[in-house]
């Protein structure tokens, strides 16, 4: 059987952190499929087609078997009321069904955050994040397990890439959250544990299968992919013809500051990263989002504030600042309020469309890595 939906091999983050293209180019091609059974959940209604198609069944079934998959999200075959004996026994024999685990959860006094904290089959586990909005619900899913690409400020990343996720596993990341709080998912934005170009063909396709009307029919414009500045991929997802919104982590204004922060920009120069940003809102006409973290005395101060308008204010875009979630293994710590506040009114000054991010679920594990750190450090 063909599947595009492959682990990658395991990749660690390199002692200088610096990642090259080479590392991209090795990360995407000699991967191993899955051992043994393909993943049934990862495979589009075409893919699942063909599979039926070579067991004999019409292809009916296998869209009854993709609605109950994606639409109804069944957690087993049991669930699935008119699919024979039968066939449910060719479809275990044949295939893994994707169903997490969910090993923990909290829930915020505050504002009603969930943080979910999910076991894979093969006993990795990954954090997701479920936010209660005036305009619908949000779910934030992780992409990777662990993250290769060292950013300073980042939990995630403190013990390397261990994988990627299969599209099965962060859609069932959403089909969980989905069933637990019996409430609909309208937006989604992938920005929790791992670099989402970093995991590229698997995101692609969980897109599309996210977005699919036999699936969850959730719209391309209320997904949100965010990047700490793959350039190549960037571009190339420009060119998907897809309607989602690029968020850049840009965190810092110059090359030699972006570098203190994040390993990523030794690899691409911040002229790069921007023009792939414009590339990207010529393509689609999305704004792009820049995601820009405050640590005390690094990037939050005046002179900041006004090479961040110089480089961005020509562009169609939205900047959310992050008041960074101090983290016990590093030592940045969160800008004040007033200094949140004076870099968010110089930007609005210039007429720059800011927001600076609420702080969801502050009572509870909430940057992201920290649950899945702190659960393996229990073990
Ligand atoms: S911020 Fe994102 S890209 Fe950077 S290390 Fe953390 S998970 Fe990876």
């Amino acid at each position: 059987m063909e599947f595009e939906t492959k682990y990658e091999n395991s990749k660690k983050c390199k002692s200088d952190g610096q990642i090259t293209d080479s590392d991209h180019v090795d990360a995407e091609k000699g991967m191993p499929a899955a051992e043994g059974k393909p993943d049934i959940k990862s495979l589009t209604l075409a893919e699942l087609t063909g599979e039926l198609n070579k067991l004999g069944e019409k292809p009916f079934r296998a869209k009854q078997l993709y609605q109950w998959m994606h639409e109804k999200l069944a957690r087993s075959y049991e669930e699935m009321t008119n699919i024979s004996k039968n066939l449910k026994e060719k479809l275990e024999q044949n295939f893994t069904y994707t169903s997490l685990n969910m090993v923990t959860f909290q829930e915020s006094q505050i504002d009603g955050t969930r943080k979910y904290l999910f076991e894979l089959a093969d006993g990795n586990v990954v954090e997701s994040v479920w936010m209660k909005y005036k305009h619908g619900n949000s779910v934030c899913i992780s992409s990777q397990v662990g993250c290769r690409m060292g950013c300073r400020f980042c939990a995630s990343t403190l013990d390397g890439l261990e994988r990627n996720l299969l599209p099965g596993e962060m859609l069932d990341q959403i089909y969980y959250i989905s069933r637990h709080t019996g409430e609909r998912v309208s937006n989604l934005v992938v920005m929790g544990t791992g670099e989402p170009m970093d995991n590229y063909d698997n995101i692609l396709k969980f897109i599309h299968m996210l977005t699919d009307e036999n699936g969850l029919h959730i719209s391309q414009r209320n997904v949100t992919v965010s990047t700490c500045g793959i350039v190549p991929r960037m571009r190339q997802l420009a060119e998907e013809n897809l309607q989602i919104t690029l968020a850049l982590s840009l965190h810092a204004t110059t090359d030699e500051k972006r570098r203190r922060l994040m390993p990523i920009a030794y690899t691409y120069r911040l002229e790069d990263v921007l023009d792939a940003c414009r590339y990207y809102f010529e393509k689609t006409g999305r704004r792009i989002t820049f995601e820009y973290s405050l640590v005390r005395g690094v990037n939050d101060t005046e002179e900041d504030a006004r090479e961040l308008i110089a480089l961005v204010g020509d562009l169609n875009c939205h900047i959310n600042l992050i008041p960074v979630n101090p983290i016990e293994e590093r030592d940045f710590r969160e800008s004040t309020a007033e200094a949140i506040r004076a870099f968010q009114m110089r930007l609005e000054k210039h007429r720059l469309n800011v927001t600076v991010r609420r702080e969801m679920g502050r009572d509870i594990d909430g940057a992201c890595g920290q649950l899945r750190r702190r659960h393996k450090k229990e073990m």
